[in-house]
């Protein structure tokens, strides 16, 4: 069996849009019925399946006969994924149901997954429905989020929907079967099978743009998926679906190793894609946070942004974002208090100050 093993209870499965449409714009549905006999395979042996599936957007582009794909404005964009997700929606059904499975949709946006008590909400419905039984099917809803409100690629969605599902594990497929060390049209490009840590060295070998100009994805938003999956504490696999079978059919892979599970909060946190503003921090308060310590007024030198108190900002040392937490201040308040010790604050709010801009324990390290 490709991945993971036995042990992962969930597991996410994200379909790329080129597998699941064909050049010519139809449904690739002999390649599915294959994918839903292998979830059935592993629904048997007690493992629960949620798909997040792309190919809205690209099919609908077809029956709408819509140039570049549906991708030429944003309108189109829209039009072109509720045209699409109607008939994705029906084959999943379809396929699904010749197995003796349920199928389930989900259509999720950015915020329902950023906003605290609206991922808490999803994350509960998506826990009956695979407890339920059912195979839930998910995709962004493209037909209403806007560009500043989308995620824009399903890689990033799987791994956030993994977080939310708790599952153990998420299988990207799509026309590539892992990390190279290049561009794998390179001559001489290596395949990485496993990678432990995501560095600068291993973030320089992602080229972006999708290969098969249907998809967002491409190996950026792989890595940005897998960098919020393994910050969970959850393992993800690249694979290729150039393959029939692909979920139980072994075949060359990259596995991203997991980190140490972080509460879910943090790890909530960590993988949030927006933050309101930014709180510019000294060395001396970047060697603090580092230490586990909150973020005291003393080390904040500047802010950026518009945030008020609750919302997630980002902090940002002499090297670059150290961590995302959630502000104690409105941002007006806190630009009084900028390089102040705790004992001058009260003068300055004319109220008891809290104790730290940003607390420990509602911070994530990054
Ligand atoms: N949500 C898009 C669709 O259904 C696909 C996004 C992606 O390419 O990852 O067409």
């Amino acid at each position: 069996m490709l991945f993971p093993p036995a042990s992962c209870a969930r597991l996410i499965v994200k379909i790329g849009s080129a597998l699941l449409v064909d050049p010519d714009g139809a449904v690739r549905r002999d390649w599915l019925a294959g994918i839903a006999a292998d979830v059935a395979e592993r629904t048997k042996a007690g493992q629960q399946v949620a798909i997040v599936s792309s190919g809205a957007i690209a099919l609908g582009a077809r029956r709408l006969g819509l140039p570049r794909g549906g991708r030429a404005s944003l309108e189109d964009a829209q039009a072109a994924a509720a045209t699409g997700q109607i008939a994705l929606s029906q084959t999943w059904a379809e396929v699904l149901a010749a197995e003796g499975l349920t199928a389930a949709q989900m259509l999720v946006t950015l915020d329902d997954l950023e906003d605290r008590r609206r991922y808490l909400n999803a994350a509960a419905t998506l826990g009956r429905l695979l407890q339920l039984g059912t195979v839930p099917i998910i995709n962004e809803n493209d037909s209403v989020a806007t560009a500043e409100i989308r995620f824009g690629d399903n890689d990033r969605l799987a791994a956030r929907v993994a977080q939310a599902a708790g599952a153990q594990g998420v299988v990207l497929l799509s026309d590539i079967d892992g990390l190279y060390d290049r561009n794998p049209a390179q001559p001489g490009a290596v395949h990485i099978p496993e990678v432990a840590r995501i560095d600068a060295r291993i973030a320089g070998m992602a080229d972006d743009g999708s290969a098969s100009g249907m998809g967002s994805g491409g190996m950026v938003s792989k890595l940005a998926a897998a960098r919020i999956a393994c910050g969970a504490g959850v393992a993800l696999a690249i694979a290729s679906g150039r393959i029939e079978r692909p979920l139980s059919t072994p075949a060359r892979h990259t596995i991203f190793l997991p980190e140490k599970r972080t509460g879910a909060r943090k790890a909530w946190l960590a993988g949030r894609l927006t933050v309101r503003g930014t709180i510019h921090v000294d060395a001396g308060a970047t060697r603090a946070l580092a230490g586990g310590r909150s973020l005291l007024a003393a080390g904040a030198i500047q802010i950026a942004g518009r945030f008020v108190r609750g919302d997630v900002v980002a902090i940002e040392g002499p090297d670059g974002i150290i961590a995302r937490g959630l502000a104690e201040y409105d941002a007006a308040e806190m630009l009084l208090l900028l390089g102040r010790r705790s004992e001058e604050q009260e003068a300055l709010l004319g109220y008891a100050p809290r104790s730290a801009l940003v607390h420990r324990n509602h911070m994530a390290l990054l």
